[in-house]
């Protein structure tokens, strides 16, 4: 544990430096939040984000604030059918599964309007994860970025560089992915950590051929040259 511990706190260190700041516009969840969008459009962002890139996921989020306005309530997606609302945010892909999940969480906000913003974090997980199409990351970036709750969200960047660092193993499941990299790290650096990975992953750690003679922290890495 103690070597883990020390691997991910040194290589973290390192890419705070080599990647310097963060772009907000490459993080939809962390633009929603910086644009000041109601906590429901904050989580249909990070919904759009799913199964897509961030490129895709920042087209569909643009068609529905040119359609529906730059906060993205509750009652602006209350006025559209599911239809319009497919149309809309067809460059994300799976666009009938998410529509479907949005429905979902609407009935939850009209129920409670508070309950996104109110409601125990934990049950609110739990709560999000209930709803079809809404899955463990998705909450955990809405309660991290939105709640400011200390949870660990891991994404398919974060679980390679987890992997190839030797923190995590390949059959490793989320939930113990996200109590390792918890227990590894401060609670007040969970969101940079959490943005520093990502964005080494789809710069330097990539799937496929990655930049290992650029890489920062290879000397920490036990997949050098990986293919
Ligand atoms: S050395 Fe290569 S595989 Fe290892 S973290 Fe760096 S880019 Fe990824």
């Amino acid at each position: 544990m103690c070597h883990r511990s020390n691997v991910l706190t040194e290589a973290l260190e390192i890419l705070e430096r080599y990647h310097g700041s963060i772009n907000p516009e490459e993080f939809i969840a962390y633009y929603a939040v910086m644009r000041e969008m109601h906590p429901f459009g904050v989580l249909v962002s990070i919904i759009l984000t799913q199964n897509t890139s961030d490129k895709n996921a920042l087209n569909a989020l643009m068609n529905l604030i040119k359609s529906l306005g730059p906060r993205l309530t509750p009652q602006d997606f209350l006025k559209i059918s599911d239809s319009e609302l497919e149309e809309l945010i067809k460059p994300s892909g799976m666009y009938r599964v998410k529509v479907r999940a949005i429905r979902e969480l609407l009935k939850l906000v009209t129920k409670d309007p508070d309950i996104l913003t109110k409601e125990d974090p934990e049950k609110l997980r739990k709560l999000l994860l209930s709803v079809k199409g809404v899955g463990p990351k998705t909450a955990d970036v809405f309660l991290l970025m939105v709640r400011g709750y200390p949870t660990f969200p891991i994404d398919t960047h974060i679980r390679r560089i987890l992997y190839r660092l030797g923190i995590v193993d390949k059959s490793e499941d989320y939930e113990s992915m996200r109590s390792k990299v918890m227990e590894l790290i401060p609670k007040d650096k969970y969101l940079r950590a959490h943005l520093l990975l990502i964005t080494h992953g789809r710069k330097i750690c990539m799937a496929r051929k990655p930049r290992c003679n650029e890489c920062p922290i290879k000397h920490l890495c036990q997949k050098v040259g990986i293919r």
